[in-house]
């Protein structure tokens, strides 16, 4: 067996890779001595293959040979197979990888460059949401966001135009969290979970848009698992997307690009 493992910030993404079978998990970085322990007990015979920032941790600890790569090359290669999975055929476009942080690239069918980073990412997303309602659990933070109601806490271009035309469409955000002192001066936990996944989902769109046109392509990828089963996040990125005239992909399984890709 071929065991492909990402080991990132938040998480830890693991790929096993059988003739017959492909499997993901995921661990929290918490537990990382356990999934070292396991792959010493249980997979010294495989093939194990590692990337990410704590991969060298891994390596160090691990008391058989593994293969190591960089990050950023094996996530493009896992992305590139994924795409491909997907019959997603994109020529040249930017992806995204919203983990802990985030980090921007520009693409082409055989090669990816690094372009930048930012400290906005899903960290910031759990991060701000515990600051502010005390709620820092990613599942229920996804959940209980669904029953938001964003115009409570930030405002739109519409409010500031009220009901004048607006030089750009008034459904965009004109400044995150800047509604709360206007409207009603309090925000439920829901009001402020949504408006806390907006200011991430915006945060990263808006860089992506830019990178896209810098790079002339309409396409952009979104992976990390910042985005896993959060429709609130994935809904805020097509919409504002489509506003701006570009469009956006959310990848199946994108949050295990690095893993699958550090199998050579
Ligand atoms: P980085 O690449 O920046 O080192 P990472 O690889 O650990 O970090 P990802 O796994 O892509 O990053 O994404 C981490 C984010 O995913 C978290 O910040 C959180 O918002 C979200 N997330 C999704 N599921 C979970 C979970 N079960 N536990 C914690 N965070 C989760
Ligand atoms: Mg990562």
């Amino acid at each position: 067996m071929k065991i492909g493992i990402d080991a990132g910030g938040t998480l830890i993404k693991v790929v096993l890779l059988s003739d017959l079978s492909r499997t993901f998990k995921k661990y929290p970085a918490a537990e990382i001595d356990q999934v070292i322990n396991m792959l010493n007990s249980k997979h010294a015979a495989d093939d194990v293959y590692l990337t990410g920032g704590k991969a060298e941790y891994i390596q160090e600890k691990l008391n058989f040979d593994t293969t190591a790569s960089i990050e950023f090359d094996a996530t493009f290669r896992g992305l590139t197979q994924l795409l491909k999975e997907a019959d997603m055929d994109l020529d040249r476009y930017v992806y995204l990888n919203v983990g802990t942080g985030t980090s921007f690239h520009q693409a082409t069918q055989n090669s990816q460059k690094r372009v930048g980073g930012s400290g906005v990412g899903g960290g910031t997303m759990i991060g701000l949401s515990y600051l502010l309602t005390g709620i820092g659990d990613f599942d229920t933070i996804i959940e209980r966001a669904k029953d938001g109601i964003r115009d409570n806490v930030d405002l739109k271009v519409h409010h500031i135009y009220n009901g004048r035309p607006s030089p750009i469409p008034g459904d965009l955000t004109a400044s995150n969290f800047g509604h709360i002192l206007n409207a009603q001066k309090t925000a439920s936990t829901e009001d402020q979970l949504i408006a806390v996944i907006g200011l991430v989902a915006e945060t990263v769109t808006a860089m992506a848009i830019n990178l896209a046109d810098a790079f002339e392509t309409k396409d952009m990828v979104f992976i990390g698992s910042t985005l896993l089963d959060n429709k609130v996040m994935t809904d805020i990125i097509y919409r504002y997307s489509e506003l701006k005239n570009a469009r956006a992909f959310v990848v199946p399984n994108g949050e295990y690009s690095g893993a699958l890709g550090a199998i050579s």
